[in-house]
């Protein structure tokens, strides 16, 4: 029982350098957020030790007494926080998660209608590689073209003409708000379900600052890492009595076999976390964060530069800027974000002109940096940081000198 430190130094050292890493940037990938210590000690916990097929009261195997009551804990925490009559919090991640939603809705060859993965959709809505494209016939529908909103004409006309079993709401890049009573008045028009992952702003639903689609959706699946700042994971939700069954069934034997009783020990903690204020605060903080980024974006340098902000601006914890008009891509952008201490992905706009490798945008979140505890007069500044940065000739020596007085102002896991 020697430390890892001992038993693998090489291991040892990549936890220590990774631990450096998210000290030293600003974490901006829209996806990403920091657990607090109190998730982290679950995970490194005993319970990874236990096999638990099943649920609570009816595993398949024995000495389960004490995981029952973190999955009973968990299960009634997800319920609570988010209205729910009913939580699954056992998919290993999101697309796990997303996987038995399918299964418990549709058969196999049915088809499914979901937000296009370049207009910001996620892979498992039914992209061509993924098992949701492969299983099932996936239709997509479009933002508009002048707005790059969705539309919920063009969403309804693709339902009639494509009679879809399952309507999907949700995405992984887009910075407004879903109107999830149209999507359900179109899926009861066209006798589809709906389905609504809301990965991304869990969160912000969990604070009461996004419409919540647990009233609306027949079900709703989420990861818990994004907004929701717990273990990496997902959940799934519903109200629709009929499907309860299904989808137990369809997450366990249909997908996976032991649930892993660390993290959904983790997910418990991580719920009760997001009923108290401070998380409140916290997604309150990363909105506005959002909103002073995109806002400095769409600034007359900015645009000058060729920069711009799809939609204009955000609802969510993120912004989507476009680089179309500038001359610095979506990788370059990365790059030199990353050069000046911040992290983020560059990501494809709709109709994008340059190559997926390339793309002509990047996707930046403020959920982290939330977490880490800025506030508006920090995240003015790092907007300040990253409208520079893609202006012509930045001084990336002085942008990752004001990144360092941030993070030294921030100290992580302290
Ligand atoms: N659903 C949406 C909307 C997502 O954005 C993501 C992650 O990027 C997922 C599902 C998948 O989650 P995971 O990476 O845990 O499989």
């Amino acid at each position: 029982n020697e430390p890892l430190s001992v038993v693998d130094p090489e291991i040892a050292a990549v936890l220590e350098q990774e631990l450096g890493r998210q000290r030293d940037y600003l974490e901006m990938i829209a996806s990403e957020n920091f657990v607090p210590r109190a998730v982290l000690e679950s995970q490194g916990s005993v319970l990874t030790n236990k096999y638990a097929e099943g649920y609570p009261g009816r595993r398949y195997y024995g000495g389960c007494e004490f995981v029952d009551v973190a999955e009973n804990l968990a299960i009634e925490r997800a319920k609570s926080l988010f209205g729910a009559d009913f939580a699954n919090v056992q998919p290993h991640s999101g697309a796990q998660a997303n996987a038995a939603v399918l299964a418990a809705l549709a058969d196999i060859g049915d088809t499914i209608l979901g937000l296009e993965l370049s207009h910001g959709g996620h892979l498992t809505h039914g992209m061509k590689l993924n098992f949701s494209g492969k299983m099932y016939k996936a239709v997509a529908y479009e933002v508009d073209p002048e707005t790059y909103l969705i539309d919920m004409d063009v969403v309804r006309r693709q339902a009639i003409e494509h009679k879809p079993k399952v309507i999907i709401a949700g995405w992984s890049a887009y910075p407004r708000q879903l109107d999830f009573e149209a999507f359900r008045a179109i899926a009861d028009e066209v006798g589809a379900y709906l389905w609504v992952d809301m990965a991304h702003f869990a969160g912000l639903v969990a604070a009461g600052l996004h419409p919540s689609p647990v009233p609306h959706a027949h079900v709703v699946s989420s990861t818990v890492h994004k907004t929701l700042a717990g273990p990496r994971s997902g959940v799934i939700l519903s109200n629709h009595e009929p499907l309860f069954k299904k989808l137990n069934s369809a997450v366990f034997p249909g997908q996976q076999g032991g649930p892993l009783m660390h993290v959904i020990a983790a997910k418990a903690t991580a719920f009760k976390l997001a009923a108290e204020p401070e998380f409140k605060d916290r997604q309150e903080r990363t909105i506005r964060g959002a909103q002073l980024l995109a806002a400095r974006l769409t600034a007359p340098d900015a645009k000058a530069a060729g920069i711009d902000v799809l939609t204009g601006g955000t609802d969510v914890h993120l912004v989507l800027v476009d680089l179309r008009a500038s001359e610095v891509d979506g990788k370059q952008a990365e790059n030199l974000l990353h050069d000046v201490g911040i992290t983020v992905n560059r990501n494809s706009v709709p109709w994008d002109p340059r190559p997926p490798m390339v793309t002509s945008g990047v996707r930046i979140g403020t959920s982290a940096l939330a977490t880490r505890g800025f506030d508006d007069a920090e995240f003015t500044e790092v907007a300040d940081i990253i409208g520079l940065a893609l202006m012509p000739d930045p001084d990336i020596a002085a942008l990752a000198a004001r990144v360092k007085a941030l993070t030294d102002a921030f100290p992580l896991y302290a």
